[in-house]
């Protein structure tokens, strides 16, 4: 049984108008269960913050004093440093990236250290060589 939606009279099946208020009547059409189309986001909404990016630069400071040790005085800690700088340009993550840098530095360090030291010992060497030398000729 229908009513009118206007002011509820009671109306024939499937009246196109209220008899009582000649309201228009909304056709008694069987109510399908049209489920509206949900569009789910694909993309999932990520909980945690995504990692920070490595920056994906070389470090060129790194691998010039790299090359620099690798050249002058300690080849394997040269060696050492320019793949630590070199990987660490593809490192997936700043995190990564920064601890193949700091290898690369530590090695850095310790090879002009050795290098360092070696040179003063060298010249050293050299000096007294001299001052023994200077002494024999007198
Ligand atoms: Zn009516």
């Amino acid at each position: 049984m229908a009513f009118c939606k206007n002011c509820g009279a009671q109306l024939e099946e499937n009246a196109k108008f209220c008899p009582s208020c000649g309201t228009a009547q909304a056709e008694q059409a069987p109510v399908e269960n049209v489920t509206p189309e949900v569009e789910i986001p694909v993309q999932e909404v990520e909980a945690a913050p995504a990692p920070e990016k490595a920056s994906g630069n070389l470090n060129v400071a790194q691998l010039v004093w790299a090359i620099i040790n690798l050249l002058v005085c300690c080849t394997p800690l040269g060696i050492a440093a320019l793949i630590f700088t070199v990987i660490a340009k593809d490192a997936p993550t700043a995190e990564e990236e920064a601890k193949k840098l700091k290898t690369a530095k530590t090695c850095n360090l310790i090879g002009t250290i050795g290098g360092a030291v070696v040179i003063v010992l060298y010249i050293v060497f050299v000096v007294v060589m001299a001052m023994v030398g200077a002494m024999g000729a007198m």
